[in-house]
């Protein structure tokens, strides 16, 4: 009997399967196991009652979603944003499998999120939604089984109610259930530049695997978060002119080079971390849709999922395009940038960065003892850069798009895994 196959509306979850379907048939991968790899182990939907500041109750839906744990335990961010649904966070769960599975860490794929306006909450309500999102989803996460991280509008503060939480439900210190804290309270130096420097690190090894200069190539960065500042300032230190950069107030152009540090600066004293009032000589202001089509050398998608699309691929004028954002190009884009030449880093390549990053504090966490900034970045560039090598070769010797090469490498390590330890896990 055939595969049956898996389709959704959900456009993220509908491309992630297609892009699995076309590998798996490519490495003739037995029907058992693409059914198996197919589908999420555990999908858990919760709700979050809240007592906003004026006195209301409003209720939030979160979800975490466990796609495989056949290498190891789930792992994966936590988003809190306006379009995060079931689907969504299957999509990113079942990505986070072939991303760790790349990455040759020891986990398989989980993600989760909370459907909820971040600008539109206060701290305090941010805070009552994570600490009540943590008693929620306490019964499927652990150590060993499900390790939640940021993503999406949540950083190390998030990560402390979560697992302070936890570990007042538990009467027991819980660290190592969730990564990306903050140094102090069992974080790791290093984890939250990691996702940007993998990013740049990416975009450096590819212009020197084509023999193309990375000092003076010009860079644009779409969305000024965790990942696109770390992008940006890394390519700086390489030598390369950024100059566009963006956030959700616009895109901010200078055609000489963007000053990151100061834009860095503005962003970390800004209220609500944005770029909005960003001022250098030579700065150009352009409207958020004009990040994308800016012409460069790199372009560097760094924000959310559907970035580059039908729409706008046309237009897009960059050489090279590592992914920094989970899925910011869709299959209809992909197709039109293949046809213009333009060639692309994929996300769960170019983004591992963050989640080998949670590695190293999980295993700190677990051990008790700490490294060094040092220690971290020099693992973290190693492992980056043998990944990029393995995926390049990979796709020169099949003659396969990066994307695809990266699928089935991916792919192969999860079910040679399904495959020892048998059917039921
Ligand atoms: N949210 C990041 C990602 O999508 C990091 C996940 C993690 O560290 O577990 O890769």
């Amino acid at each position: 009997m055939a595969v049956v196959k898996r389709t959704s509306d959900n456009v993220l979850l509908d491309t992630a399967l297609k892009n699995f379907y076309a590998a798996t048939e490519e490495m003739g991968l037995e029907d058992g196991l693409v059914e198996i790899l197919s589908r999420s182990e555990r999908k858990t939907c919760v709700s979050i009652p809240v007592e906003m500041d004026d006195g209301t109750v409003k209720v939030f839906d979160g979800f975490r979603v466990a796609h495989s744990s056949a290498v190891g335990p789930a792992k994966g961010g936590v988003r809190f944003h306006p379009e995060v649904c079931l689907d969504e966070c299957e999509a990113l769960a079942f990505m986070m499998t072939w991303k760790c599975s790349l990455a040759g860490i020891p986990y398989g794929g989980g993600k989760g999120g909370v459907c909820c306006n971040p600008l539109e909450i206060s701290p305090k309500e941010k805070e009552r939604i994570c600490r009540t999102f943590a008693a929620r989803i306490e019964p499927v996460v652990g150590a060993w089984t499900d390790i939640p991280a940021p993503d999406v509008n949540t950083g190390g503060q998030e990560m402390v109610w979560f697992m302070d939480t936890i570990s007042k439900m538990r009467g027991r210190l819980e660290p190592a259930i969730f990564t990306g804290k903050p140094i102090p309270l069992w974080g790791s130096k290093g984890r939250n530049a990691a996702t940007g420097l993998g990013v740049a690190t990416c975009a450096i090894e590819l212009m020197n695997v084509l023999g193309k200069p990375v000092e003076g190539a010009t860079v644009a960065v779409q969305g000024f978060g965790n990942v696109g500042t770390f992008a940006a300032l890394t390519m700086i230190d390489a030598g390369a002119k950024v100059i566009a950069i963006s956030d959700i107030t616009g895109t901010y152009y200078c055609k000489d080079g963007l000053d990151i540090k100061k834009a860095f600066d503005h962003v970390s004293n800004h209220p609500k971390k944005l770029l909005e009032g960003f001022e250098q000589p030579g700065l150009e202001k352009r409207d958020l849709a004009a990040l994308v089509t800016t012409e460069c050398d790199i372009l560097l998608p760094c924000a959310l999922e559907g970035a580059i699309n039908g729409k706008n691929a046309d237009e897009v004028k960059a050489k090279y395009i590592v992914e920094g954002a989970n899925g910011p190009i869709t299959p209809e884009a992909d197709a039109v940038l293949d046809g213009k030449g333009i060639l692309i880093v994929p996300d769960f390549l170019a983004n591992s960065g963050g989640v080998i990053g949670s590695y190293f504090e999980w295993c700190q966490d677990l051990g008790g003892f700490f490294w060094t900034q040092e220690d971290y970045n020099n693992r973290l560039l190693r492992i980056m850069k043998d990944n990029f090598k393995r995926v390049w070769d990979y796709s020169q010797n099949k003659n396969v798009k990066m994307r695809r090469a990266a699928f089935m490498a991916a792919i192969q390590r999860v079910a040679d895994a399904v495959k020892m330890r048998g059917v039921f896990m």
